[in-house]
Protein backbone atom coordinates (compact mmCIF):
# COMPACT_ATOMS: atom_id res chain seq x y z
CA UNK A 1 0.00 0.00 0.00
CA UNK A 2 0.81 3.82 -0.45
CA UNK A 3 3.56 5.27 1.67
CA UNK A 4 2.73 6.15 5.28
CA UNK A 5 3.41 9.64 6.58
CA UNK A 6 3.98 10.99 9.83
CA UNK A 7 2.57 14.21 10.90
CA UNK A 8 2.38 16.19 14.77
CA UNK A 9 -0.73 17.27 17.05
CA UNK A 10 -1.55 21.01 16.78
CA UNK A 11 0.05 21.88 20.21
CA UNK A 12 -3.67 22.42 21.87
CA UNK A 13 -4.03 18.46 20.84
CA UNK A 14 -1.19 17.35 22.83
CA UNK A 15 -1.64 19.62 25.60
CA UNK A 16 -5.25 18.27 25.82
CA UNK A 17 -4.26 14.59 25.54
CA UNK A 18 -1.90 14.56 28.00
CA UNK A 19 -4.40 16.12 30.80
CA UNK A 20 -7.86 14.29 29.52
CA UNK A 21 -6.36 11.18 29.89
CA UNK A 22 -5.00 12.11 33.53
CA UNK A 23 -8.59 13.74 34.59
CA UNK A 24 -11.08 11.84 32.82
CA UNK A 25 -9.63 8.26 33.89
CA UNK A 26 -12.54 8.00 36.71
CA UNK A 27 -14.81 8.61 34.02
CA UNK A 28 -13.13 6.21 31.31
CA UNK A 29 -16.56 4.49 30.10
CA UNK A 30 -17.50 7.70 28.04
CA UNK A 31 -15.49 6.87 25.52
CA UNK A 32 -17.57 4.84 23.83
CA UNK A 33 -20.45 7.39 24.14
CA UNK A 34 -17.89 9.94 22.12
CA UNK A 35 -17.47 7.76 19.45
CA UNK A 36 -20.97 5.91 19.72
CA UNK A 37 -22.12 10.26 18.93
CA UNK A 38 -19.76 10.61 16.43
CA UNK A 39 -20.71 7.71 14.14
CA UNK A 40 -24.33 8.84 14.74
CA UNK A 41 -23.44 12.56 13.79
CA UNK A 42 -22.05 10.69 10.58
CA UNK A 43 -24.80 9.41 9.45
CA UNK A 44 -26.67 12.30 9.96
CA UNK A 45 -24.79 14.40 7.65
CA UNK A 46 -24.92 11.07 5.35
CA UNK A 47 -28.63 11.42 5.34
CA UNK A 48 -28.70 14.93 4.65
CA UNK A 49 -26.10 14.94 1.93
CA UNK A 50 -27.90 12.10 0.28
CA UNK A 51 -30.91 14.59 -0.34
CA UNK A 52 -29.46 15.75 -3.05
CA UNK A 53 -26.85 12.91 -4.33
CA UNK A 54 -28.79 9.56 -3.61
CA UNK A 55 -25.49 7.74 -4.82
CA UNK A 56 -23.91 8.60 -1.63
CA UNK A 57 -25.75 5.38 -0.20
CA UNK A 58 -23.39 3.06 -2.53
CA UNK A 59 -26.77 0.55 -2.51
CA UNK A 60 -25.91 0.57 1.13
CA UNK A 61 -28.70 2.94 2.72
CA UNK A 62 -29.55 0.98 6.11
CA UNK A 63 -27.19 3.62 8.36
CA UNK A 64 -26.02 1.97 11.71
CA UNK A 65 -23.11 1.44 13.90
CA UNK A 66 -21.49 -1.86 14.74
CA UNK A 67 -19.37 -2.51 17.79
CA UNK A 68 -17.33 -5.70 18.53
CA UNK A 69 -14.12 -6.66 20.45
CA UNK A 70 -11.25 -9.35 20.31
CA UNK A 71 -10.64 -10.80 23.55
CA UNK A 72 -6.94 -11.98 22.36
CA UNK A 73 -6.11 -8.99 20.36
CA UNK A 74 -7.20 -6.68 22.94
CA UNK A 75 -9.02 -4.42 20.48
CA UNK A 76 -12.80 -2.63 20.23
CA UNK A 77 -13.90 -1.53 17.36
CA UNK A 78 -16.58 0.69 16.62
CA UNK A 79 -17.67 0.95 12.79
CA UNK A 80 -20.30 3.07 11.06
CA UNK A 81 -21.34 4.00 7.82
CA UNK A 82 -21.89 7.10 7.53
CA UNK A 83 -20.40 9.59 5.95
CA UNK A 84 -16.73 9.06 6.22
CA UNK A 85 -14.05 11.55 5.95
CA UNK A 86 -11.46 12.35 3.14
CA UNK A 87 -7.57 13.02 4.03
CA UNK A 88 -7.89 16.46 4.18
CA UNK A 89 -10.87 16.08 6.79
CA UNK A 90 -8.99 13.81 8.72
CA UNK A 91 -6.61 16.59 9.29
CA UNK A 92 -8.85 18.97 10.12
CA UNK A 93 -10.95 17.12 12.82
CA UNK A 94 -8.49 14.61 14.29
CA UNK A 95 -5.04 16.41 14.03
CA UNK A 96 -6.03 20.07 15.15
CA UNK A 97 -8.96 21.38 16.93
CA UNK A 98 -11.08 24.34 15.35
CA UNK A 99 -12.85 25.58 17.93
CA UNK A 100 -12.10 29.34 17.97
CA UNK A 101 -10.96 30.24 21.67
CA UNK A 102 -9.05 27.03 21.94
CA UNK A 103 -5.49 29.35 23.26
CA UNK A 104 -7.38 31.15 25.57
CA UNK A 105 -9.26 28.01 26.99
CA UNK A 106 -5.94 26.44 27.24
CA UNK A 107 -4.45 29.19 29.13
CA UNK A 108 -7.10 28.75 31.95
CA UNK A 109 -5.97 25.08 32.73
CA UNK A 110 -4.22 24.48 36.10
CA UNK A 111 -2.54 21.12 36.06
CA UNK A 112 -5.08 20.39 39.01
CA UNK A 113 -6.96 17.22 37.70
CA UNK A 114 -10.17 17.89 39.41
CA UNK A 115 -10.42 21.79 37.98
CA UNK A 116 -9.19 20.04 34.62
CA UNK A 117 -11.62 17.95 34.10
CA UNK A 118 -14.48 19.95 35.05
CA UNK A 119 -12.87 22.34 32.28
CA UNK A 120 -11.83 19.63 30.10
CA UNK A 121 -15.89 18.15 29.75
CA UNK A 122 -16.60 21.56 29.47
CA UNK A 123 -14.43 21.92 26.27
CA UNK A 124 -15.67 18.61 25.19
CA UNK A 125 -12.62 16.12 24.39
CA UNK A 126 -14.96 14.05 22.11
CA UNK A 127 -12.94 12.00 19.75
CA UNK A 128 -9.63 11.85 22.08
CA UNK A 129 -11.35 10.53 24.81
CA UNK A 130 -10.60 7.21 22.95
CA UNK A 131 -6.94 7.55 24.23
CA UNK A 132 -8.13 7.07 27.76
CA UNK A 133 -8.79 3.48 27.70
CA UNK A 134 -6.37 2.95 24.37
CA UNK A 135 -2.76 3.38 23.89
CA UNK A 136 -3.04 3.27 19.69
CA UNK A 137 -6.06 3.97 17.68
CA UNK A 138 -6.42 3.47 14.08
CA UNK A 139 -9.03 4.85 12.57
CA UNK A 140 -9.85 3.86 8.62
CA UNK A 141 -12.25 6.11 6.89
CA UNK A 142 -13.52 6.84 3.61
CA UNK A 143 -15.78 9.20 2.47
CA UNK A 144 -18.81 8.31 0.76
CA UNK A 145 -18.90 8.55 -2.91
CA UNK A 146 -15.46 8.22 -3.30
CA UNK A 147 -13.39 5.62 -4.97
CA UNK A 148 -12.64 2.61 -2.71
CA UNK A 149 -9.04 3.13 -2.96
CA UNK A 150 -9.47 6.62 -1.38
CA UNK A 151 -9.38 5.29 1.96
CA UNK A 152 -7.30 7.09 4.46
CA UNK A 153 -5.67 4.98 7.48
CA UNK A 154 -4.81 7.15 10.78
CA UNK A 155 -2.80 5.75 13.55
CA UNK A 156 -1.43 7.43 16.52
CA UNK A 157 -0.25 6.37 20.03
CA UNK A 158 -1.82 9.47 21.48
CA UNK A 159 1.44 11.38 21.76
CA UNK A 160 3.19 13.62 19.93
CA UNK A 161 2.14 12.87 16.20
CA UNK A 162 0.24 10.71 14.02
CA UNK A 163 0.53 9.12 10.71
CA UNK A 164 -1.77 8.69 7.46
CA UNK A 165 -1.69 6.41 4.51
CA UNK A 166 -3.87 5.76 2.16
CA UNK A 167 -5.22 2.37 1.59
CA UNK A 168 -8.55 0.28 0.04
CA UNK A 169 -11.40 0.77 1.92
CA UNK A 170 -14.57 -1.22 0.41
CA UNK A 171 -17.38 0.25 2.25
CA UNK A 172 -18.00 3.84 2.89
CA UNK A 173 -17.54 5.50 6.36
CA UNK A 174 -15.94 5.00 9.79
CA UNK A 175 -13.87 2.04 11.71
CA UNK A 176 -12.20 2.88 14.66
CA UNK A 177 -9.67 0.38 16.12
CA UNK A 178 -8.74 0.85 19.92
CA UNK A 179 -5.98 -0.96 20.89
CA UNK A 180 -6.30 -0.99 24.87
CA UNK A 181 -3.86 0.01 27.42
CA UNK A 182 -2.71 -2.88 30.12
CA UNK A 183 -5.68 -3.56 32.51
CA UNK A 184 -8.46 -2.28 30.38
CA UNK A 185 -9.88 -6.20 30.27
CA UNK A 186 -12.73 -6.11 31.82
CA UNK A 187 -13.86 -3.96 28.86
CA UNK A 188 -13.47 -6.87 26.41
CA UNK A 189 -16.57 -8.97 27.05
CA UNK A 190 -19.87 -8.67 25.57
CA UNK A 191 -21.80 -7.69 29.27
CA UNK A 192 -19.92 -4.70 29.88
CA UNK A 193 -20.24 -3.13 26.44
CA UNK A 194 -23.54 -3.25 25.96
CA UNK A 195 -24.16 -2.41 29.69
CA UNK A 196 -22.29 0.86 28.63
CA UNK A 197 -24.21 1.04 25.15
CA UNK A 198 -27.37 1.14 27.49
CA UNK A 199 -26.44 3.39 30.07
CA UNK A 200 -25.53 6.09 27.20
CA UNK A 201 -25.93 5.54 23.94
CA UNK A 202 -29.77 4.52 24.29
CA UNK A 203 -30.70 7.61 22.95
CA UNK A 204 -28.83 7.05 19.34
CA UNK A 205 -31.71 6.66 16.33
CA UNK A 206 -29.89 4.35 14.65
CA UNK A 207 -29.38 0.74 15.41
CA UNK A 208 -26.21 0.17 17.58
CA UNK A 209 -25.50 -3.68 16.52
CA UNK A 210 -23.35 -6.20 18.26
CA UNK A 211 -22.64 -9.65 17.67
CA UNK A 212 -25.84 -11.91 18.93
CA UNK A 213 -24.53 -13.82 21.85
CA UNK A 214 -23.84 -17.68 21.20
CA UNK A 215 -26.48 -20.39 21.69
CA UNK A 216 -26.67 -23.93 22.42
CA UNK A 217 -27.67 -26.43 19.99
CA UNK A 218 -29.85 -29.56 21.00
CA UNK A 219 -27.28 -31.92 22.21
CA UNK A 220 -25.37 -28.78 24.32
CA UNK A 221 -23.22 -27.68 21.28
CA UNK A 222 -22.11 -24.06 21.28
CA UNK A 223 -23.90 -22.35 18.25
CA UNK A 224 -21.38 -19.52 17.43
CA UNK A 225 -23.07 -16.73 15.51
CA UNK A 226 -22.31 -14.50 12.82
CA UNK A 227 -25.54 -12.48 13.01
CA UNK A 228 -25.65 -8.45 14.54
CA UNK A 229 -28.09 -7.83 16.61
CA UNK A 230 -29.48 -3.66 18.25
CA UNK A 231 -28.55 -2.88 21.45
CA UNK A 232 -30.31 0.22 21.61
CA UNK A 233 -33.65 1.35 21.27
CA UNK A 234 -32.69 2.78 17.84
CA UNK A 235 -35.44 5.46 17.39
CA UNK A 236 -35.06 9.03 17.76
CA UNK A 237 -35.82 9.92 21.51
CA UNK A 238 -37.77 12.90 20.96
CA UNK A 239 -40.20 10.63 19.00
CA UNK A 240 -40.97 8.92 22.25
CA UNK A 241 -43.58 9.63 24.60
CA UNK A 242 -42.01 11.55 27.27
CA UNK A 243 -43.47 8.98 29.96
CA UNK A 244 -41.43 6.24 28.06
CA UNK A 245 -38.27 8.50 28.64
CA UNK A 246 -36.25 8.20 31.51
CA UNK A 247 -34.50 12.02 32.82
CA UNK A 248 -31.27 9.55 32.46
CA UNK A 249 -31.77 9.00 28.79
CA UNK A 250 -32.81 12.57 28.58
CA UNK A 251 -29.64 13.61 30.28
CA UNK A 252 -27.90 11.18 27.64
CA UNK A 253 -29.29 12.92 24.86
CA UNK A 254 -28.24 15.93 26.19
CA UNK A 255 -24.78 14.77 26.32
CA UNK A 256 -25.00 13.77 22.58
CA UNK A 257 -26.98 16.91 20.78
CA UNK A 258 -24.84 19.78 23.13
CA UNK A 259 -21.43 18.04 22.89
CA UNK A 260 -21.50 18.69 26.30
CA UNK A 261 -20.03 16.65 29.19
CA UNK A 262 -21.97 17.93 32.20
CA UNK A 263 -25.70 17.34 32.93
CA UNK A 264 -28.44 19.66 31.71
CA UNK A 265 -30.17 22.19 34.58
CA UNK A 266 -33.50 21.73 32.35
CA UNK A 267 -35.71 20.49 29.69
CA UNK A 268 -38.66 20.93 27.93
CA UNK A 269 -40.34 18.13 25.06
CA UNK A 270 -43.41 19.03 23.10
CA UNK A 271 -45.42 17.34 20.35
CA UNK A 272 -46.61 20.90 19.15
CA UNK A 273 -49.70 20.62 16.89
CA UNK A 274 -51.66 23.07 14.95
CA UNK A 275 -50.84 25.50 11.46
CA UNK A 276 -47.48 23.96 12.72
CA UNK A 277 -46.46 20.25 13.51
CA UNK A 278 -43.48 20.09 14.74
CA UNK A 279 -41.79 18.37 17.80
CA UNK A 280 -39.48 20.18 20.07
CA UNK A 281 -36.56 18.66 22.64
CA UNK A 282 -34.99 21.80 23.81
CA UNK A 283 -32.68 22.01 27.03
CA UNK A 284 -31.14 24.93 29.34
CA UNK A 285 -27.04 23.63 29.67
CA UNK A 286 -26.13 23.82 33.62
CA UNK A 287 -22.85 25.78 32.27
CA UNK A 288 -21.76 28.52 29.77
CA UNK A 289 -19.97 27.46 27.11
CA UNK A 290 -16.64 28.31 26.57
CA UNK A 291 -17.48 30.22 23.48
CA UNK A 292 -20.55 31.90 24.66
CA UNK A 293 -19.12 35.00 23.56
CA UNK A 294 -17.80 34.22 20.69
CA UNK A 295 -19.69 35.39 17.43
CA UNK A 296 -18.76 32.56 15.38
CA UNK A 297 -19.85 30.00 17.56
CA UNK A 298 -21.69 27.40 15.42
CA UNK A 299 -23.25 25.27 17.91
CA UNK A 300 -27.25 25.90 18.60
CA UNK A 301 -30.58 24.24 18.06
CA UNK A 302 -30.66 21.05 15.25
CA UNK A 303 -33.15 21.02 12.80
CA UNK A 304 -34.82 17.94 11.55
CA UNK A 305 -36.87 17.46 9.04
CA UNK A 306 -39.25 13.96 9.54
CA UNK A 307 -36.48 12.80 11.54
CA UNK A 308 -33.55 13.33 8.89
CA UNK A 309 -31.05 16.40 10.05
CA UNK A 310 -30.98 19.34 8.46
CA UNK A 311 -28.89 21.65 9.82
CA UNK A 312 -27.56 23.35 13.30
CA UNK A 313 -27.73 26.62 13.84
CA UNK A 314 -27.28 29.01 16.07
CA UNK A 315 -29.14 32.11 14.34
CA UNK A 316 -32.70 31.10 12.66
CA UNK A 317 -34.24 28.77 15.31
CA UNK A 318 -33.35 30.85 18.35
CA UNK A 319 -33.09 34.36 19.24
CA UNK A 320 -29.71 35.84 19.98
CA UNK A 321 -30.79 35.97 23.59
CA UNK A 322 -31.60 32.31 23.99
CA UNK A 323 -28.68 31.62 21.83
CA UNK A 324 -27.71 29.06 25.19
CA UNK A 325 -30.61 26.44 24.32
CA UNK A 326 -29.71 23.30 23.06
CA UNK A 327 -31.75 20.46 21.65
CA UNK A 328 -33.84 19.89 18.46
CA UNK A 329 -36.63 21.10 16.52
CA UNK A 330 -38.13 18.27 14.09
CA UNK A 331 -40.47 19.35 12.21
CA UNK A 332 -43.11 17.47 10.08
CA UNK A 333 -44.22 19.87 7.46
CA UNK A 334 -41.26 21.91 6.11
CA UNK A 335 -39.64 20.64 2.81
CA UNK A 336 -37.08 18.19 3.33
CA UNK A 337 -34.61 20.14 1.05
CA UNK A 338 -34.68 23.31 2.77
CA UNK A 339 -31.83 25.19 2.79
CA UNK A 340 -30.29 28.23 5.03
CA UNK A 341 -31.50 30.71 2.35
CA UNK A 342 -34.76 29.60 2.44
CA UNK A 343 -35.04 29.17 6.48
CA UNK A 344 -34.05 33.02 6.41
CA UNK A 345 -37.19 33.98 4.56
CA UNK A 346 -39.58 31.37 6.13
CA UNK A 347 -42.80 32.24 7.63
CA UNK A 348 -43.02 28.13 8.74
CA UNK A 349 -39.83 28.49 10.44
CA UNK A 350 -40.93 32.27 12.17
CA UNK A 351 -43.87 30.62 13.48
CA UNK A 352 -41.99 27.23 14.72
CA UNK A 353 -39.50 29.79 16.61
CA UNK A 354 -41.82 31.78 18.19
CA UNK A 355 -43.41 28.44 19.47
CA UNK A 356 -40.13 27.39 20.80
CA UNK A 357 -39.02 30.70 22.76
CA UNK A 358 -42.27 30.64 24.55
CA UNK A 359 -41.98 27.15 25.91
CA UNK A 360 -38.31 28.16 26.56
CA UNK A 361 -39.03 31.16 28.45
CA UNK A 362 -42.33 29.09 30.17
CA UNK A 363 -39.01 26.55 31.32
CA UNK A 364 -37.58 29.50 32.89
CA UNK A 365 -40.55 30.68 34.62
CA UNK A 366 -41.65 27.51 35.83
CA UNK A 367 -37.72 27.13 37.24
CA UNK A 368 -38.10 30.82 39.19
CA UNK A 369 -41.07 29.78 40.90
CA UNK A 370 -40.54 26.28 41.50
CA UNK A 371 -36.83 25.54 41.65
CA UNK A 372 -35.19 28.47 42.54
CA UNK A 373 -31.43 26.86 43.14
CA UNK A 374 -31.90 25.62 39.64
CA UNK A 375 -32.98 29.30 39.04
CA UNK A 376 -30.00 30.41 40.60
CA UNK A 377 -27.21 28.62 38.87
CA UNK A 378 -29.04 29.89 35.16
CA UNK A 379 -28.77 33.10 36.17
CA UNK A 380 -25.10 33.11 37.01
CA UNK A 381 -24.19 31.50 33.90
CA UNK A 382 -26.90 32.96 31.60
CA UNK A 383 -28.27 35.70 32.97
CA UNK A 384 -26.18 38.25 31.52
CA UNK A 385 -27.58 36.75 27.86
CA UNK A 386 -31.00 37.16 29.17
CA UNK A 387 -31.11 40.49 29.15
CA UNK A 388 -30.59 41.31 25.75
CA UNK A 389 -33.83 39.65 25.05
CA UNK A 390 -35.48 42.80 26.93
CA UNK A 391 -34.29 44.89 23.86
CA UNK A 392 -34.37 42.16 21.55
CA UNK A 393 -37.29 40.87 21.77
CA UNK A 394 -40.29 43.26 21.72
CA UNK A 395 -43.18 40.87 21.80
CA UNK A 396 -42.11 39.11 25.11
CA UNK A 397 -40.62 41.79 26.78
CA UNK A 398 -42.60 41.69 29.78
CA UNK A 399 -42.26 37.73 30.28
CA UNK A 400 -38.13 38.68 29.94
CA UNK A 401 -38.25 41.58 32.35
CA UNK A 402 -40.11 39.14 35.31
CA UNK A 403 -37.25 36.77 35.12
CA UNK A 404 -34.33 39.37 35.39
CA UNK A 405 -32.70 39.32 38.97
CA UNK A 406 -30.53 42.41 40.27
CA UNK A 407 -28.75 43.04 43.29
CA UNK A 408 -30.38 45.85 44.88
CA UNK A 409 -29.58 48.34 48.24
CA UNK A 410 -31.97 45.83 50.13
CA UNK A 411 -29.80 42.71 48.92
CA UNK A 412 -28.28 40.60 51.48
CA UNK A 413 -24.70 39.83 49.38
CA UNK A 414 -23.64 40.07 45.73
CA UNK A 415 -25.90 37.59 44.60
CA UNK A 416 -28.52 39.00 42.12
CA UNK A 417 -31.57 37.61 43.54
CA UNK A 418 -34.23 40.93 42.99
CA UNK A 419 -36.81 40.65 40.88
CA UNK A 420 -38.78 43.88 39.65
CA UNK A 421 -41.29 42.41 41.18
CA UNK A 422 -39.72 41.92 44.63
CA UNK A 423 -39.05 45.24 44.32
CA UNK A 424 -42.56 46.79 43.02
CA UNK A 425 -43.71 44.73 46.48
CA UNK A 426 -41.61 46.28 48.73
CA UNK A 427 -42.06 50.10 47.06
CA UNK A 428 -42.86 53.02 49.65
CA UNK A 429 -45.83 54.99 50.03
CA UNK A 430 -46.01 57.15 47.46
CA UNK A 431 -42.92 55.61 45.51
CA UNK A 432 -43.52 55.54 41.75
CA UNK A 433 -40.59 54.83 39.94
CA UNK A 434 -38.31 51.85 40.13
CA UNK A 435 -34.26 53.50 41.00
CA UNK A 436 -31.42 52.54 39.89
CA UNK A 437 -28.17 53.07 39.67
CA UNK A 438 -25.65 51.66 36.86
CA UNK A 439 -21.54 52.04 37.77
CA UNK A 440 -18.17 49.56 37.10
CA UNK A 441 -18.24 47.45 40.08
CA UNK A 442 -21.15 46.96 43.57
CA UNK A 443 -19.32 48.53 45.73
CA UNK A 444 -18.68 51.58 43.29
CA UNK A 445 -22.23 51.66 43.47
CA UNK A 446 -23.02 51.31 46.89
CA UNK A 447 -20.75 54.40 47.81
CA UNK A 448 -22.21 56.33 45.28
CA UNK A 449 -23.36 59.38 46.63
CA UNK A 450 -26.22 59.93 44.41
CA UNK A 451 -27.78 57.21 47.31
CA UNK A 452 -27.28 58.96 50.24
CA UNK A 453 -30.88 60.00 49.95
CA UNK A 454 -32.69 57.20 49.19
CA UNK A 455 -30.84 55.65 52.25
CA UNK A 456 -31.93 58.22 54.56
CA UNK A 457 -35.46 57.57 53.29
CA UNK A 458 -35.52 53.97 53.10
CA UNK A 459 -35.61 53.49 49.65
CA UNK A 460 -34.47 50.69 47.75
CA UNK A 461 -32.18 50.98 44.55
CA UNK A 462 -31.49 48.45 41.82
CA UNK A 463 -26.95 48.29 41.23
CA UNK A 464 -26.48 47.80 38.14
CA UNK A 465 -22.98 46.79 36.99
CA UNK A 466 -23.17 44.25 33.51
CA UNK A 467 -21.99 45.68 30.65
CA UNK A 468 -25.70 44.81 29.03
CA UNK A 469 -27.94 46.81 32.02
CA UNK A 470 -27.31 49.91 29.75
CA UNK A 471 -29.05 48.04 27.25
CA UNK A 472 -31.81 46.57 29.63
CA UNK A 473 -31.98 50.40 31.45
CA UNK A 474 -32.77 51.99 27.81
CA UNK A 475 -35.37 49.06 26.56
CA UNK A 476 -37.26 48.47 29.55
CA UNK A 477 -39.03 52.15 30.16
CA UNK A 478 -41.02 50.64 32.66
CA UNK A 479 -42.61 47.86 34.71
CA UNK A 480 -45.79 47.27 35.77
CA UNK A 481 -46.62 51.10 35.13
CA UNK A 482 -43.91 52.02 37.32
CA UNK A 483 -41.21 54.30 35.18
CA UNK A 484 -37.87 53.30 35.67
CA UNK A 485 -35.44 56.03 36.88
CA UNK A 486 -31.35 56.36 37.25
CA UNK A 487 -30.65 58.06 40.29
CA UNK A 488 -27.97 59.74 38.71
CA UNK A 489 -29.70 61.74 35.95
CA UNK A 490 -31.31 65.17 36.04
CA UNK A 491 -32.59 66.94 38.83
CA UNK A 492 -34.35 64.06 40.80
CA UNK A 493 -37.61 64.39 41.45
CA UNK A 494 -38.57 62.34 44.31
CA UNK A 495 -42.31 63.20 43.95
CA UNK A 496 -44.75 61.98 46.90
CA UNK A 497 -41.47 60.89 48.78
CA UNK A 498 -40.45 64.46 49.67
CA UNK A 499 -42.28 65.86 52.61
CA UNK A 500 -42.81 69.56 53.46
CA UNK A 501 -39.22 69.40 55.64
CA UNK A 502 -37.39 68.48 52.37
CA UNK A 503 -38.49 71.39 50.78
CA UNK A 504 -37.89 73.52 53.22
CA UNK A 505 -34.27 72.27 53.81
CA UNK A 506 -33.79 72.41 49.84
CA UNK A 507 -35.24 75.77 49.87
CA UNK A 508 -32.53 76.77 52.76
CA UNK A 509 -29.63 75.23 50.84
CA UNK A 510 -30.22 77.02 47.67
CA UNK A 511 -29.93 80.37 49.56
CA UNK A 512 -27.69 79.74 51.86
CA UNK A 513 -25.19 78.08 49.06
CA UNK A 514 -25.97 80.88 46.43
CA UNK A 515 -22.91 82.93 46.56
CA UNK A 516 -20.72 79.41 46.65
CA UNK A 517 -22.58 78.16 43.68
CA UNK A 518 -21.93 80.91 41.39
CA UNK A 519 -17.96 80.54 42.51
CA UNK A 520 -17.79 77.27 41.55
CA UNK A 521 -20.27 77.98 38.14
CA UNK A 522 -17.41 80.54 37.00
CA UNK A 523 -14.37 78.40 38.16
CA UNK A 524 -16.08 75.65 35.86
CA UNK A 525 -17.54 77.36 33.20
CA UNK A 526 -18.27 75.73 29.87
CA UNK A 527 -17.46 72.67 31.41
CA UNK A 528 -20.42 71.80 33.17
CA UNK A 529 -24.35 72.86 32.03
CA UNK A 530 -25.08 73.88 35.58
CA UNK A 531 -24.31 73.60 39.42
CA UNK A 532 -26.91 73.60 41.95
CA UNK A 533 -27.05 72.94 45.94
CA UNK A 534 -29.04 70.19 47.10
CA UNK A 535 -30.14 68.97 50.65
CA UNK A 536 -29.88 65.36 49.06
CA UNK A 537 -26.43 64.57 49.77
CA UNK A 538 -25.88 63.65 53.62
CA UNK A 539 -21.99 62.53 53.33
CA UNK A 540 -20.90 63.93 50.49
CA UNK A 541 -20.03 67.33 49.86
CA UNK A 542 -20.74 67.37 45.73
CA UNK A 543 -21.92 64.77 43.53
CA UNK A 544 -21.94 64.89 39.32
CA UNK A 545 -25.00 64.31 37.80
CA UNK A 546 -26.29 64.13 34.06
CA UNK A 547 -29.07 65.44 31.82
CA UNK A 548 -31.75 63.57 32.24
CA UNK A 549 -31.79 63.02 28.63
CA UNK A 550 -28.11 62.87 28.43
CA UNK A 551 -25.82 59.29 28.03
CA UNK A 552 -25.34 58.04 31.89
CA UNK A 553 -21.74 58.44 33.01
CA UNK A 554 -21.47 55.20 33.09
CA UNK A 555 -22.31 54.35 29.77
CA UNK A 556 -20.08 57.23 28.40
CA UNK A 557 -17.10 55.61 30.48
CA UNK A 558 -18.01 52.43 28.87
CA UNK A 559 -17.80 53.74 25.05
CA UNK A 560 -14.53 55.15 26.12
CA UNK A 561 -13.04 52.83 26.85
CA UNK A 562 -14.06 50.67 23.90
CA UNK A 563 -12.34 53.43 21.60
CA UNK A 564 -16.15 55.56 20.67
P1 LIG B 1 -17.34 17.00 17.89
O1 LIG B 1 -18.11 15.73 17.75
O2 LIG B 1 -17.80 17.79 19.09
O3 LIG B 1 -17.27 17.81 16.63
P2 LIG B 1 -15.13 15.22 18.17
O4 LIG B 1 -13.77 15.35 18.74
O5 LIG B 1 -15.99 14.17 18.78
O6 LIG B 1 -15.82 16.63 18.25
O7 LIG B 1 -15.00 14.93 16.62
C1 LIG B 1 -14.25 15.79 15.82
C2 LIG B 1 -14.67 15.73 14.38
O8 LIG B 1 -14.15 14.55 13.75
C3 LIG B 1 -16.16 15.64 14.15
O9 LIG B 1 -16.75 16.93 14.18
C4 LIG B 1 -16.23 15.02 12.76
O10 LIG B 1 -16.04 16.01 11.76
C5 LIG B 1 -15.02 14.11 12.75
N1 LIG B 1 -15.39 12.72 13.06
C6 LIG B 1 -15.19 12.08 14.21
N2 LIG B 1 -15.67 10.82 14.16
C7 LIG B 1 -16.21 10.66 12.94
C8 LIG B 1 -16.88 9.60 12.25
N3 LIG B 1 -17.11 8.43 12.85
N4 LIG B 1 -17.26 9.82 10.97
C9 LIG B 1 -17.03 10.99 10.35
N5 LIG B 1 -16.43 12.03 10.94
C10 LIG B 1 -16.01 11.89 12.22
MG1 LIG C 1 -18.12 14.19 19.09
Amino acid sequence: SAQKETLGFQTEVKQLLKLMIHSLYSNKEIFLRELVSNASDAADKLRFEGLHNAALFENDPELKIRISFDAEAKTITIADNGIGMNRDEVIANIGTIAKSGTKAFFEQLSGDAKKDANLIGQFGVGFYSAFIVADKVTLTTRRAGSAASEGVRWESQGEGEFTLQQVDKVGRGTEIVLHLKEGQDELLNDWALKRIVRTYSDHISIPIEMKKGNSYGENGEVIVSDDFEAVNAASALWTRSKNDISDEQYQEFYKHVAHDFSEPLAWSHARVEGRQEYTELLYIPSRAPFDMWDRDRKQGVKLYVRRVFIMEDSNKLMPQYLRFVRGVIDSNDLPLNVSREILQESKDIDAIRAGCVKKVLGLLEDLAANEQDKYATFWQEFGQVLKEGVGEDFGNKERIAKLLRFVSTSSEGDVPTVSLADYVGRMKEGQDKIYFITADTLSAARNSPHLEVFKKKGVEVLLLTDRVDEWVTGSLLEFDGNKLQSVAKGALDLGALEDEADKEAQKQVEEVAKPLVELVQKALGERVKDVRATSRLTDSPACLVVGEHDMSAHLERMLKAAGQ
